[in-house]
């Protein structure tokens, strides 16, 4: 594969992953992965019983050990970067996404279940309101968007949305029916506004931490090799640690 190797949505056990983090670095270093994003989840939703972050005592423990994973990669000379990450699920509550994401220490944040005109008016309220505190956001993506909801409508919109607050379309080895050819317009659309692209497994085990390929491919097929290289810009210029 020409290009490195990414996971960008991983589970660890502070959510409903069931390994812990160190136990998938010492498995992404193996697997000789490139970058790798731990991104538990983040809800007060009906899914609340899933994590363990939800208070600001979980979330400072689970960010000292992504932290301290870092550091031992950084000082080990590993090649293997590890982003701090967090998987927002947008049926949460928006005081609750506000009064306990410090936006500022993670490296990544994905947005689960972005389904309809009315989220996508939710989250850009929590941006800007975001934008007022921080200057530098971190990489901002969108966990198995599924196209269908916005597939048969104008899709103008959703894109502009997209390219404003340069938020990345993932393509996710779990959801192979969200890559369907019937959704042919939806990633000619991807290319043509130059949406970034990038590849995350939803991994809640190590044994499919590298289920890259199949990703990888569909952004071929669709020919979303430039969007992805984008991605692989704002990974290389994160200052971890
Ligand atoms: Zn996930």
């Amino acid at each position: 594969m020409p290009f490195p190797k990414i996971n960008l949505h991983i589970h660890s056990n502070y959510s409903d992953g069931k390994q812990t983090i160190n136990q998938i670095v010492d498995k992404a270093i193996k697997l000789e992965l490139d970058y790798i994003a731990i991104t538990d989840h983040f809800t007060n939703s009906w899914k609340a019983w899933f994590s363990t972050l939800n208070n600001n005592e979980t979330i400072s423990k689970y960010l000292e050990e992504l932290s301290s994973c870092q550091r031992y990669l950084i000082n080990s000379n590993n090649h293997l970067r590890l982003l701090e990450g967090l998987e927002v699920d947008l049926a949460s509550t928006e005081k609750f996404i506000k009064d306990f994401i410090q936006l500022d220490k993670f490296d990544l944040i994905l947005f689960e279940y972005l389904q309809s005109y009315e989220t996508v008016a939710f989250l850009k309220n929590i941006l800007n309101c975001w934008k007022k505190s921080i200057n530098n956001f971190p990489i901002l993506g969108l966990a198995h968007f599924d196209p269908s909801f916005f597939a048969y409508g104008n899709l103008d919109p959703l894109m502009n949305f997209l390219k404003e607050y340069n938020i990345y379309f993932e393509f996710n080895s779990n959801y192979p029916s969200f890559y369907s050819r019937k959704y042919e317009l939806f990633f000619g659309k991807l290319k043509e506004y130059q949406i970034p692209v990038a590849i995350g497994c939803d991994s809640h085990r190590t044994s499919n931490l590298i289920d890259i390929e199949e990703p990888f491919e569909m952004i071929k097929y669709y020919n979303l090799e430039k969007n992805f290289e984008i991605l692989l810009k704002s990974l290389k210029s994160l200052k971890i640690v």
